[in-house]
């Protein structure tokens, strides 16, 4: 009997895991991939910037597998909602959890509750048009933001508020987010670490492209800079910081530029305070110095005006209702991604939120052969026991040929160069499927 399986959660991690089940040897094995959302490819669409769209191509591989006769797309069924994780596990020989992490973690200092503290996980969302954070509506009447972290998605927000219309348009950014941006005064925009510039976490591609903006400056304080990036790294990542401080050396060295935006890299402060009314009018930072890799404050402090906060600190998992969870972690504990019998993990919600697309694929190549090994032969319905149910719970279920309407129509709406003008409501991607 084949092997039935359930994905749930349709991003990279999901499909890399399908993609593995599908090369390895042994029973027929048929999957499922159920998602929340109608459109599938989690953050390759609701994350990854707008204007990487190359990044963004690996979905046309998820899609081969998407089209493969034992593979079958559920897209707008939650799990938790419409069905429930022990139903599924009942059904499936085997379940895996690639749920992600799409929340954002509190930076726990007073005022950020205040209007115009948005974090990465939500404005990222917001301007990429994820369906669930079209209410966000930010507030970009400011000529200055504060970027927190420094790490690729920091790096990401501040470059989308600063490019031009122009360097936008082979981007798939949604009109409400390009009208918002667009109309927006920002000028400045600071990009803030706790430590210093050996340890930032941002890729040296995406930062030397600060360096290559049409109106916009990097700012570098080059009293912030080592000379070298010191000992005790491994050599991949000896090669990855001291390319980053090449880069940081050589902005800095350009001095503050002729153009109309800058973006500031400000390292060793650590925020300590939104301050304004309701609204933010500015952060109090504290100056930070390293001991022994840590930023420990200096009790030295100092403010910078803004109207705007994006803590970029880092993704956080929930729990997924069923399944255990380590709430100091925010992942599913797991032994290389076996959490319990016939239930599995990968992805963010298995290691974290770390690495690029590419690092969710020894987590699907993993679970999927754990998965053969545990199981063998299936034993459980599967796909028809989920239709069924799905049908007497009358759910919409948005299938990969649906999704592939709803593609086209956003294709075809689109300006080129622009690839996809984004429907960002389930209402209007259901419209295309009804006429
Ligand atoms: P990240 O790389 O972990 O960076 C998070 C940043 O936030 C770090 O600088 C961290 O500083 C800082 N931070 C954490 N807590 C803080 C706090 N309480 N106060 C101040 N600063 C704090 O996370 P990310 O940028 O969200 O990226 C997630 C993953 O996606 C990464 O692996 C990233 O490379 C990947 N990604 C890749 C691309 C790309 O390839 N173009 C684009 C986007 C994302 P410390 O180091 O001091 O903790």
């Amino acid at each position: 009997m084949s092997l039935n399986v359930a994905i749930v959660g349709s991003g990279p991690a999901g499909f890399y895991t399908a993609e593995a089940l599908l090369k390895g040897e042994g029973a027929e094995v048929r999957i499922d991939i159920i998602d929340r959302l109608a459109a599938p490819f989690g953050l390759i669409r609701a994350g990854v910037a707008p204007d990487h769209q190359t990044t963004k191509r690996v979905a046309e591989a998820f899609e081969r597998t998407a089209l493969r006769d034992e593979v079958r797309y559920f897209g707008n069924v939650e799990v938790g909602g419409k069905v429930s994780l022990d139903e599924l596990r009942e059904i499936y020989d085997a379940v895996v959890l690639a749920v992600g992490a799409p929340f954002d973690h509190a930076m726990n200092i007073p005022g950020e509750d205040k209007r115009g503290v948005y974090g990465s996980a939500a404005f990222v969302g917001w301007y990429n048009g994820h369906p669930d954070l079209m209410s966000l509506d930010p507030d970009l009447d400011t000529e200055a933001v504060a970027v927190i972290g420094v790490g690729n998605v920091a790096i990401d927000v501040a470059r989308v508020l600063v490019k031009t219309p122009q360097e936008m348009t082979s981007a798939d950014l949604p009109d409400h987010a390009a009208r918002a941006i667009q109309a927006a005064p920002i000028t400045d925009v600071y990009v803030i670490g706790r430590r210093g510039p050996v340890e930032a976490k941002f890729t040296n591609v995406e930062l030397r492209e600060m360096g290559k903006l049409e109106t916009c400056d990097p700012v570098v304080d080059p009293a912030q800079l080592p000379d070298t990036i010191g000992d005790g790294l491994d050599d991949r990542d000896a090669r990855l910081k001291a390319r980053n401080l090449e880069t940081l050396h050589e902005f800095a060295e350009r001095g503050p530029g002729q153009k109309a935006k800058r973006v500031h890299f400000v390292f060793y402060a650590s925020p300590v305070e939104v301050l304004g009314g309701d609204r933010v009018e500015g952060l109090r930072l504290e100056r930070t110095r390293l001991e022994d890799g840590r930023a420990v404050g200096t009790g030295d402090y100092f403010e910078i005006d803004c109207g705007l906060v994006v803590p970029s600190i880092g993704y956080r998992s929930v729990a997924v209702e069923g399944a255990p969870f380590d709430e100091r972690a925010c992942i599913v504990p797991n032994d290389d991604g076996r959490v319990a019998e016939g239930l599995y993990a990968v992805g963010w919600i298995k290691r974290g939120p770390s690495g690029v697309i590419a690092s969710n694929r020894p987590d699907g190549v993993a679970v999927a052969a754990h998965i053969r090994a545990d199981l063998g032969a299936g034993a459980k319905p599967g796909r028809e026991a989920l239709e069924k149910l799905l049908a007497e719970r009358q759910v919409r279920v948005v299938s990969y040929a649906d999704w592939q309407k709803i593609d086209a129509a956003e294709v075809a709406a689109a300006t080129p160069p622009a690839p996809r003008r984004k429907f960002v409501t389930l209402k209007d991607m259901l419209a295309v499927l009804d006429g």
